[in-house]
């Protein structure tokens, strides 16, 4: 099997000269298919600069990333936005849905980009929004929903184009006990049906749906355990 993620050396560095901040300072990891994976650390231990780079949001200053097989740093800015359209499923703290839009409309937006006819786009985020659980909420507004359910509308968003793997960066940050157990419980659902997930987090809660768990201090990896391993 060939591994969803596959770093090696990874460095990132802000500013130059006396100002830098070396943010990231050599990672290596691998991440294969149907992984569960969590990335804990402290405020500043560069667990961010690590997601925008595994998101090919940002580029690194050195090493070498693997997604899906494709080698991120030989793509040109066009190759990059489309490999991260079709491979990577983004969910933030925020949950960044169009507001006065419904949540199937929020679902199937990344389906218009992806170029497909209404019918298959209605379909297909019906489809995802079932997956959350949220069938019977299809025609409700963001604002109409709780926090846990906008962000689960989020999590639809973000598997209904079929991506390799979800990035989700804080996911329950914003939410109550509540909310944050439902969108556990998503991800649980999600990994079980063989789904790779990636969560950067600080909280213990959500470390503990995880497989493996992945420790970040001061811009290296400090401990990279399975669940239930000491
Ligand atoms: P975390 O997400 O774990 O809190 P970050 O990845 O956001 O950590 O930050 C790691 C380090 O890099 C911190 O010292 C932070 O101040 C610095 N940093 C992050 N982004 C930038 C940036 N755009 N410019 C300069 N420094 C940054
Ligand atoms: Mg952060």
């Amino acid at each position: 099997m060939r591994p969803v993620i596959a770093v090696s050396g990874l460095r990132k560095t802000y500013g130059s000269g006396d100002t830098a901040v070396h943010a990231l300072r050599g990672v290596d990891l691998d991440v294969m298919p149907g992984e569960y994976v969590a990335i804990m650390g402290a405020s500043g231990s560069g667990k961010s600069t690590l997601l925008n780079m595994l998101g090919c949001l940002d580029v690194p200053t050195a090493g070498e990333y693997e997604l899906d097989g494709f080698p991120v740093s030989e793509l040109n800015e066009r190759q990059l936005s489309l490999l991260r359209n079709r491979k990577i499923g983004f969910i933030f703290q925020s949950f960044n849905l169009v507001p006065r839009t419904s949540a199937l409309s929020n679902v199937e937006l990344p389906l218009i980009y992806a170029g497909l006819r209404r019918a298959a786009r209605r379909e297909r985020a019906l489809a995802a929004l079932e997956m959350v659980g949220l069938s019977d909420r299809a025609k409700h507004l963001p604002s109409e929903l709780s926090g846990g359910q906008q962000q689960r509308v989020a999590v639809a968003r973000a598997l209904v184009t079929g991506p390799a793997m979800l990035l989700a960066d804080e996911p329950t940050g914003n939410l109550d006990r509540a909310s944050t157990a439902e969108v556990l419980g998503v991800f649980d659902r999600l990994n079980a049906l063989g789904r790779t997930v990636v969560v950067i987090t600080h909280e213990d809660e959500v470390a503990a749906h995880a497989h493996r768990v992945i420790r970040v201090s001061d811009g290296v990896i400090v401990s990279d355990l399975l669940a239930g391993v000491a």
